[in-house]
C-alpha cells in the first residue's frame, strides 16, 4: 500500500498488556478503523505522525499485529505517541499518517529484549521523521484542528 496511509479511528481501551507499566502506553484505534485502513497491509512495526482530537502532530510508532480479543481474526492498530501527555485519551479521536515500516514483528524470550526493540523503534522513528518529505506531512489539511 502507498504511504502515507492515513487513519482516523476512536481510542479504545486495550487488553491491560501493561504498556503503561512498562512506560510504553500503546493507544488502541478501533477496529473499524484498522480493518478499513490498514488491511493489505504487512504485520509488523510502522513509523509516522499522530494527533489527538486537534492537538499537536507528534512522532509515533505503531505496531500492527492480530487483535487476541477476536481470536487473531482481527487486526489491532496499537500507537505509541512519543510525548509525555498529562491524562489519558480514551475515546478521543485519533489520527495518524502511517509513512514507513520499520520491522516484521518478532516474538521475544523476554520483557527486556521487548521493550529494548521498542525503545530501538523509537529511536530510527526519530530519526526518520526528521527528513524533510516526512516532515512535511505533519502539514497535511488531514491533521484537523
Ligand atoms: P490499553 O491496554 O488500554 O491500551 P495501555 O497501557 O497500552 O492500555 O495505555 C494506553 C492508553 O494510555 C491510551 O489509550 C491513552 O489513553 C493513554 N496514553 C497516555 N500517553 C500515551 C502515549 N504517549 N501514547 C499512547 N497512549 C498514551
Ligand atoms: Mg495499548
Amino acid at each position: 500500500k502507498p504511504f502515507p496511509v492515513l487513519v482516523k479511528g476512536e481510542v479504545v481501551a486495550g487488553f491491560g498488556r501493561g504498556g503503561k507499566q512498562l512506560g510504553i502506553p500503546t493507544a488502541n484505534l478501533a477496529t473499524e478503523a484498522v480493518e478499513r485502513a490498514l488491511e493489505n497491509m504487512d504485520i509488523g512495526v510502522y513509523l509516522g505522525w499522530a494527533q489527538v482530537e486537534g492537538g499537536a502532530v507528534m512522532p509515533m510508532v505503531m505496531s500492527l499485529g492480530w487483535n487476541p480479543y477476536f481470536k487473531n481474526e482481527k487486526r489491532s492498530g496499537e500507537v505509541h505517541i512519543m510525548h509525555a501527555f498529562k491524562d489519558d485519551f480514551y475515546g478521543k479521536t485519533l489520527r495518524i499518517a502511517v509513512l514507513a515500516f520499520v520491522r516484521p514483528e518478532r516474538d521475544y524470550a523476554s520483557l527486556d529484549a521487548l521493550v529494548a526493540d521498542i525503545r530501538e523503534d523509537i529511536r530510527i522513528a526519530h530519526e526518520a521523521l526528521e527528513q524533510p518529505d516526512y516532515a512535511q506531512i505533519k502539514q497535511s489539511p488531514f491533521f484537523g484542528s
